[in-house]
């Protein structure tokens, strides 16, 4: 699988991020804009983090909408 490791803002450590899938990718968009450029989005893979960024440029990351706040696997 592929992983890098970044500096995330919101977790205020280092972390793993991995590619954003479709449906994320789809969130994204309709809050962005259809125009933001998602192909190289990636996703913080911390606990409850909601992350994003492109590849390289923290400066454009934001967070995703609260209903992918899942990953926690459920109890
Ligand atoms: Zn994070």
């Amino acid at each position: 699988m592929t992983e890098i490791e970044r500096e995330c803002p919101t977790c205020h450590s280092r972390q793993k991020f991995r590619p954003l899938n479709p449906a994320e990718k789809t969130a994204v968009r309709e809050k962005r804009g259809a125009r933001f450029y998602v192909g190289n989005l990636w996703r913080c893979t911390a606990g409850q983090c909601l992350w994003y960024q492109p590849y390289l440029n923290r400066g454009k990351g934001g967070l995703l909408p609260e209903s992918f706040r899942k990953e926690a696997a459920p109890k």
